[in-house]
């Protein structure tokens, strides 16, 4: 499995599956779509007899204690896990950017920088040039089946409409 380079709506904010949601602090997908997404996995484990589930659950458990015993990433199990710890380098390097992202971006937004790359923004924005520019084209893409007036990505993110 690849690792799978930050879709650009993400890192904007917006679902990365409808493209029109709004994202909480540590989702890739809007309220909406987790939810669809959990009743399509819901049907499907309904569907799983009591054997089938068990079985599974061992599954998921004997993968973690075969990794943690022979020192491999429990989460990804293709790195050898730092010492000291259950994770690889890169799953903690992860585990540990998604604490930060949101005080980093709490920091940016007090020092007049850009939330996304911590350049200097656009005077009474959140974002430098860049950005805004590449907020422009995704909104305005987005925009061609959203509401403007109701939805509230939008009326939050005004700013990125007045120049
Ligand atoms: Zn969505
Ligand atoms: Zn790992
Ligand atoms: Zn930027």
């Amino acid at each position: 499995m690849r690792e799978k380079a930050e879709d650009p709506y993400v890192s904007l904010g917006i679902c990365s599956r409808c493209h029109k949601g709004i994202l909480g602090t540590q989702y890739k997908m809007c309220a909406e779509c987790r939810e669809k997404k959990a009743k399509v996995e819901a049907k499907r484990l309904a569907r799983e007899t009591p054997e089938q589930a068990e079985a599974r659950k061992e599954r998921v458990r004997t993968r973690y204690y075969m990794n943690k015993s022979s020192g491999i990433c429990v989460k990804c199990g293709k790195r050898n896990a730092v010492c000291g710890t259950v994770l690889c380098n890169r799953c903690l390097a992860k585990r540990r950017s998604c604490e930060k992202s949101t005080s980093q971006r709490e920091y940016r937004e007090d020092k007049g920088l850009c939330i996304i790359c911590g350049r200097p923004a656009v005077s009474g924005r959140k974002h430098c040039e860049e950005h805004l520019k590449m907020l422009r084209k995704t909104v305005a893409n987005a925009a061609s089946h959203i509401d403007y007036t109701k939805h509230p990505w939008i009326i939050d993110n005004k700013h990125i409409f007045e120049n």
